[in-house]
């Protein structure tokens, strides 16, 4: 079963502003779609025009079948956690958690088990008689939550709900995030910035640049295979090395005269964008290499180490796993295998191979 449904959903503001141009997405139940993109892309917009904050200009938006463009947040059958968490501070977590259920009419008894239920589920129960000016920011955050499942809402939304948090406990919540998820099995609409969450927490990406969703699909298609120079750039940490190149007869030319023989059939020429991860470079022989890299910095980062430098003129990053500790200056020889590349056409930006 298909839970939400967006269909060419836009948003234009009232100053004239299309922040959002016309997006498709289906959402089946039980899933966990993240919304990622840089600052401005448009995330929290199209997660407020589902939460029904933010009015749809546009297309249509269903949930469980149902045309919801017109409705009310509260007629939706959604929850939201929001990044500041909207705690009322001057109640206690238990009456933060039952106050919408409270609002609903719910029997008393009833809005007891719940609460009672959640907060044993999100390690909440000696906290209940405390009010949140009293927790700490990860257990703030759990009540946020726990406010939002007490509901069991037909869809979670949940935009940046860790930003708040230090990097440790961002790493732990999560995983609880996730866990707690499989368990209850609620379909999530969740928005970040940060590519390593969103990675880790979706079945579905939805990768957003200035309000095009620039590509849909799970974790590893965007690893493997980034439909642009924009996801290829995105996914991934260090960064994919892009590099502006011509792809010829002889192969592809990239800046500074180097040739990497190509032995496609491929009827594209002209512009391209090339493209190999950090990791995927390999540390060869003068005579095995593509190219040497002209080392400027290296991270040493514990388990791997990032070496950064330049290839003619252009910066490259290679991620090596293990300590190094190659001398600035010095010439590394590189590798790049071909079943690692990444190729888009420089006009269309799109994926060639
Ligand atoms: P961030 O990660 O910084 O929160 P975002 O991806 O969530 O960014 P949005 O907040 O959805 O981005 O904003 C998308 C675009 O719409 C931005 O260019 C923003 O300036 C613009 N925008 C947001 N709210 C309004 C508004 N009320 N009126 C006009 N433009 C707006």
């Amino acid at each position: 079963m298909t839970d939400v449904i967006l269909e060419k959903v836009g948003k234009t503001y009232l100053n004239g502003f299309q922040a959002i141009p016309s997006v498709d997405l289906s959402i089946e139940e039980g899933e966990f779609i993240v919304l990622v993109g840089p600052s401005g892309c448009g995330k929290s917009t199209l997660l407020r025009m589902v939460a029904g904050l933010e009015s749809i200009s546009s297309g249509t938006l269903r949930i469980r079948g149902e045309h919801m463009n017109n409705k009310e947040p509260a007629e939706r059958d959604i929850a939201m956690v929001f990044q500041n968490y909207a705690l009322y501070p001057h109640m206690t977590v238990y009456n933060n958690m039952a106050y919408g259920l409270k609002n609903r009419g719910v029997p008393k008894d009833q809005i007891e088990e719940k609460v009672t239920d959640v907060a044993q589920m999100l390690g909440l129960t000696e906290l209940l008689q405390r009010k949140p000016g009293q927790l700490s920011g990860g257990q703030r955050q759990r009540v946020a939550m726990g406010r939002a499942m007490v509901r069991d809402p037909t869809v979670f939304l949940f935009d940046e709900p860790l930003s708040n948090l230090d990097a440790k406990l961002r790493v732990q919540m999560r995983v609880e995030i996730r866990q707690l998820q499989r368990k209850l099995g609620t379909t999530t609409l969740y928005v970040t910035h940060d590519q390593v969450e969103a990675m880790t927490l979706a079945d579905r990406l939805v990768v957003l640049n200035k309000g095009k969703a620039e590509q849909i699909g799970t974790p590893m298609e965007l690893y493997n295979t980034p439909a642009t120079p924009f996801v290829a750039a995105f996914i991934g940490s260090p960064s994919m090395n892009l590099i502006d190149a011509t792809l010829t007869d002889k192969g592809i030319e990239l800046p500074d005269g180097l040739v990497l023989p190509t032995d496609t059939a491929d009827a594209h020429r002209g512009a391209v964008v090339w493209g190999i991860r950090p990791e995927h470079l390999d540390v060869v022989n003068e005579s095995e290499a593509d190219f040497a890299l002209r080392i400027q910095a290296v991270e040493s980062l514990g388990a791997e180490t990032l070496i950064h430098g330049v290839v003619g003129t252009e910066s490259v990053v290679v991620r090596l796993s293990g300590p190094h500790l190659p001398e600035i200056n010095s010439l590394m020889w590189l590798h790049a295998p071909k079943q690692h590349w990444h190729l888009f056409d420089a006009n269309t930006q799109q994926r060639l191979s």
